[in-house]
């Protein structure tokens, strides 16, 4: 099969320009182009999806302690822009948008347990409540 009829295939597949580009080994622009020449749509991208409760926990692993560890690249892409994953925890925790830093407030560094992350108002009470913890 020559170049271009590999493209008109992926095309008709419906992939995405980049990606028949990346895979043929062309520029995207010629993909383009033979799309146009095709009368081809562009694909659309999906909108971008919600930052899912599944798509935090695919990202964590528990380990020793009770504490959650992060495995996923440090911040998800959502609706809401780019998040860390302790906003995420703490999001699924409590239901709002923390203010402040959210850190984990557990003994575990980078702990990102829903139950073990704080915002600045959750660490002011304890210390309120607590004193100083000493490091
Ligand atoms: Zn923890």
């Amino acid at each position: 099969m020559n170049t271009r009829a590999a493209i008109e295939q992926l095309l008709r597949a419906g992939y995405g320009n980049k990606a028949i580009a990346r895979r043929v080994r062309v520029r995207h622009q010629r993909v383009a182009a033979i799309r146009a020449d095709l009368g081809l749509p562009n694909v659309v991208r999906p909108a971008k999806t919600t930052c899912s409760d599944d798509a935090f926990w695919q990202r964590t692993q528990p380990v020793a302690g009770g504490h959650l560890n992060w495995t996923g690249v440090p911040c998800l892409r959502t609706t809401d822009g780019m998040l860390t994953a302790y906003r995420i925890a703490f999001r699924i925790r409590w239901q709002r948008d923390p203010e402040g830093p959210v850190k984990p407030g557990c003994d575990m560094d980078r702990c990102v347990h829903p139950d073990h992350v704080e915002d600045q108002p959750m660490r002011q009470l304890y210390t309120a409540i607590f004193g100083e913890v000493a490091a």
